[in-house]
């Protein structure tokens, strides 16, 4: 149950590419780290991940379960939880207290917690996201090349991701939903016509799921097509949605960590080596980032655990 561990150098809430390379960074460094993680990684839905260079097609879970392993290691201590609160300054050292009751108190702590994607409300989504409802042209683009996709439009920014996926595919649908087509900018429109991009109006009502996939081939479960809340049904074998980010940072804003605005929503800042507005408190990956992919995950947390280890070793010298 309980995890009191004597006084660790860090603290890392978080066992997602971030985390885990800060782990090993610093374990390199002879810190002592300890990681705390809930297991709820934010491509778990996927079986592969793409786009990371020597792992590109790996299952997610291999990724992190090598990390794991590596991290051991160098002597890091896992612990199975949730960091539901956190007290403490970088003078005093900071605790950590887990759902369970449990303590963990570090000199330093880097939140690497990810963020979670909220999906636009409709029928039958959530069942196909990770799968044919997917969010990242870099992610999946590849994967659906020359087929028909569809993308959702949850905001005028999305007529930029059904621009992006002509380069997959010449067969792309952009579906309005609920966004007016005077929103999107004429130039912008343009572009869409250039690339041959099909503009549907009509709000959609769902997703078509069969046992078939739309060649005929028996597959168990396949999205074959979104349905307009006109009945219509347009065929199409993949959609990419934007589902709303919500940066799972309540430790880092608890701390008062300063926040900005970005296009996607408010998130924590965090500059270039993961140190926020609060000493001693880092952030890295996709809960400072929404923006950061995998590796870009994983290299801001190996910058945060080396400037972690710079900031302790100034502390220990002033
Ligand atoms: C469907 C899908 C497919 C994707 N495919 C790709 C792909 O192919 N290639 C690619 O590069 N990227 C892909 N991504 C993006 C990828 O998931 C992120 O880039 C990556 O997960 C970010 O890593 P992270 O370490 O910041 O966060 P995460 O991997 O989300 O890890 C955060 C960890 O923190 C834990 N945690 C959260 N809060 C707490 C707490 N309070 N206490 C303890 N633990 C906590 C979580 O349980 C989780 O294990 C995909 C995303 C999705 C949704």
């Amino acid at each position: 149950m309980t995890h009191n561990l004597s006084t660790v150098d860090v603290a890392i809430v978080g066992a997602g590419a971030a985390g885990l390379n800060a782990a090993l960074v610093l374990g390199r460094a002879r810190r002592s780290v300890a990681v705390i993680d809930s297991g709820a990684p934010r491509n778990r839905f996927a079986a592969h991940m793409n786009g990371f260079v020597s792992r590109d097609g790996a299952a997610p879970g291999d990724l992190l379960a090598i990390g794991r392993a590596e991290v051991v290691g160098y002597g890091a201590q896992f612990v199975d939880g949730f960091v539901a609160s956190m007290t403490g300054d970088a003078d005093h050292g900071f605790a950590l207290v887990l759902a369970d009751g449990g303590v963990v108190r570090a000199r330093r702590v880097l939140v690497a917690t990810g963020l979670t994607d909220v999906l636009p409300p409709l029928e039958g989504l959530a069942t196909r996201w990770g799968r044919d409802v997917v969010h990242c042209p870099y992610c999946d683009g590849y994967e659906v090349r020359d087929q028909p996709i569809g993308v959702l439009a949850s905001s005028p920014m999305d007529a930029h991701k059904a621009l992006l996926l002509s380069q997959w595919s010449s067969d792309i649908v952009l579906f309005l939903h609920e966004t007016a087509l005077a929103s999107i900018a004429a130039d912008q429109q343009a572009r869409l016509a250039k690339a041959g991009v099909v503009i549907q109006t009509g709000v959609v009502a769902g997703i078509v799921v069969e046992d078939f996939d739309m060649h005929g081939v028996f597959v168990g479960g396949a999205l074959t097509g979104v349905r307009l809340a006109n009945g219509l049904v347009n065929a199409r074998s993949s959609l990419f949605i934007s589902p709303r980010m919500m940066p799972q940072d309540a430790l880092l804003r608890a701390a008062g960590a300063a926040i900005a605005d970005t296009p996607v929503g408010s998130f924590v800042v965090a500059d270039a080596m993961g140190a926020t507005s609060v000493p001693g408190l880092y952030g890295a990956g996709n809960c400072v980032d929404p923006m950061a992919q995998v590796i870009n995950a994983a290299s801001q947390g190996a910058k945060a655990g080396a400037m972690i280890n710079g900031d302790l070793v100034m502390a220990d010298t002033a």
